[in-house]
């Protein structure tokens, strides 16, 4: 089972449309909104929050307002049934605030090429949904581990999520792939023009191999074996 799920931070309206337009998705993805989109039509798309903290004392206030903002209050028929935080911040007091405010699962955790991923369930009240890999995790590692030989994007991390019908929770962000980011100076180098939504990141596309490269490379492998990505929100177990 593979979720593409895309955070779409620094994204603006002109780029999302574009990403939707010009970037292929087979099946349904998940996207996590770090702000409004008013009037977007996400399709047959999850769309759900992804909201940034700064001062975490009060959880479930925080996701209250941010829900509203998004035109996905508690209680109404477009709350969300998931979420994932900005820069996946985590705490039992997180959790239990999503449990609060409805929330079925997160997703935040990173368990980097790590095979068997199950969703667990957390004492707090959601399963938290596990994440196989993500694009700016995968291209700092080398830096945070550098005895570790890790080399970003092998593709042999692909071949494994293709294999069988484990869990792959593939956390792309939309910026990375209009970028082609293959490393975090290449980010840096344009960030100016990009970041805060302030422009169009295709427009900014490093010319190699990159963020995207890898994404479509994956996109090539499930062809191959017939498969679509699932939303978050139809793989999360049932709440019992
Ligand atoms: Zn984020």
């Amino acid at each position: 089972m593979i979720c593409l799920s895309f955070d779409t931070d620094h994204m603006n309206a002109d780029g999302m449309r574009r990403f939707l337009d010009t970037v292929e998705l087979p099946g349904r993805g998940t996207f996590f909104l770090w702000q409004p989109f008013p009037d977007f039509d996400w399709g047959i798309h999850e769309a759900a929050p992804h909201p940034h903290f700064e001062d975490v004392r009060d959880p479930v206030g925080h996701f209250t307002d941010y829900f509203m903002e998004l035109d996905m209050a508690v209680g109404s028929d477009t709350a969300p049934v998931g979420l994932r935080t900005h820069s996946c911040v985590t705490s039992h007091m997180i959790s239990l605030a999503a449990a609060q405010v409805g929330c079925r699962y997160t997703s935040m955790t990173t368990r980097l090429g790590e095979s068997g991923i199950k969703p667990y369930r957390e004492p707090w009240g959601v399963w938290e949904m596990p994440i196989y890999y993500m694009d700016n995790m995968d291209f700092c590692t080398a830096t945070n581990w550098p005895r570790s030989g890790h080399t970003p994007f092998d593709e042999t991390l692909l071949d494994r999520a293709v294999q069988d019908d484990a869990l792959y929770i593939f956390d792309f962000h939309p910026l990375h792939i209009a970028l082609n980011s293959p490393d975090f100076e290449h980010y840096q180098s344009v960030k100016e023009h990009v970041a805060m939504g302030r422009g169009n990141p295709f427009d900014h596309a490093h010319p190699g191999y990159g963020t995207r490269t890898f994404y479509e490379t994956l996109l090539t492998k499930m062809k191959a074996q017939g498969l679509e990505s699932e939303r978050l929100d139809i793989l999360t177990p049932p709440k019992v």
